[in-house]
């Protein structure tokens, strides 16, 4: 596990992998991170209350999904200590504060991203109800006004029917098709092995367009889904939260390769269902804490991955055009799709 732990942050920090083994702190990196990373610790009682809001979930109108994915949340909320957003500053982070001091100490210059970049974002949409399908299209034709492309992740049986016309349209025109799960199951990670492998081999099948990218519904997240992704070729996963008002965030603003399994993490620094939904923030603040973020992170040289919803962002589309503005004008800023970070990673690791 630890070997892999380090090659991620000999990889943040732009340096070959034998330099940071002298490092007398990366031992203290390895524990840290490995501490961060522990995600089958998360409580029982999440677990079940998962499976039993789901069994709700599965009778209920779409409307209602919302709001009751939003209470479960507030009942995680209540026992929740991180503060108001869960958004600490990036620098902050404990993992940061440690791959800033390995930084210094080593003299690493920090990796460089595509076209000399200081540092990422990635834009992803999961693509919930019929809602958010049908407003697909628009979001993309605003994108491209921006120049912008992103990542979709869809639903095989989202209450809405995918089309393939739809995901060709999106490829061709630079963007990236993801999974977000046959049905919207906020238990999935925590079924038994063979049902969540069961579920995403039947996505696959009946989506029967080549997908790289997975992202949980309602981010739950465990070795047994990272270990079946991994066995269905998928590139990488993004459903780990580096910041959470409910769980212990990951800390990390950095994609790596989670141990022992091989495949890509890049976590995720932000949702506007956290924004909107759980802590009913109004466009400005919104905006405000998002850019917060971005630049944090961008002045650590990572990745600033933002998930969205379609649903979400149609009524939000002053914010959203602001934030596309905002992003596209920061020219230190590399906007790719997720898939397109990590193809950039792996001719990264391959030339050595
Ligand atoms: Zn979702």
């Amino acid at each position: 596990m630890g070997d892999t732990i380090i090659e991620s942050m000999a990889l943040w920090l732009g340096i070959p992998l034998e330099k940071i083994e002298k490092d007398i702190m990366h031992q203290r990196g390895i524990a840290l991170l490995k501490k961060r990373l522990d995600i089958d610790s998360r409580s029982i009682l999440e677990r079940q209350a998962r499976k039993l809001v789901q069994i709700i979930l599965n009778s209920a109108p779409t409307q209602a999904h919302y709001i009751l994915t939003g209470i479960l949340k507030k009942i995680l909320l209540v026992k929740c200590s991180i503060g108001k957003t869960g958004c600490r500053d990036v620098r902050d982070w404990d993992v940061i504060k440690l791959y800033q001091e390995l930084k210094s100490n080593l003299n690493a210059p920090g990796i460089e991203w595509a076209g000399g970049k200081k540092g990422v974002v990635c834009i992803t949409h999961d693509v919930d109800f019929i809602e958010g399908y049908d407003f697909v299209e628009e979001l993309v034709e605003l994108e491209k006004e921006y120049s912008i492309r992103s990542t979709y992740n869809f639903l095989v049986k989202g209450r809405y029917r995918c089309e393939r016309g739809l995901f060709q349209y999106l490829v061709d025109n630079g963007f990236e098709v993801g999974l977000h799960g046959y049905t919207h199951d906020i238990a999935l990670s925590y079924r038994s092995p063979s049902i969540i492998k069961r579920d995403i081999e039947k996505a696959l099948s009946e989506m029967d367009f080549r997908v790289m990218g997975f992202r949980t519904p309602a981010l739950s997240i465990s070795k047994n889904l990272l270990t079946v992704l991994k066995e269905l070729n998928f590139k990488y996963d993004s459903s780990l939260a580096s910041t959470s008002s409910y769980w212990q965030g990951v800390e990390i603003c950095f994609p790596f390769r989670y141990p022992g399994l091989e495949i890509w993490e890049v976590p995720l620094c932000l949702q506007d269902s956290t924004m909107f939904r759980d802590h009913s923030l109004n466009d400005e603040d919104a905006l405000q804490l998002v850019k917060n973020m971005i630049d944090g992170i961008i002045d650590v040289g990572g990745v600033a991955a933002i998930n969205l919803h379609p649903c979400i962002l149609k009524k939000r589309m002053n914010f959203y055009q602001k934030l596309l503005s905002y992003i596209k004008d920061q020219h230190k800023i590399w906007i790719t799709p997720v898939i397109g970070l990590i193809e950039f990673l792996e001719r990264r690791i391959d030339e050595g």
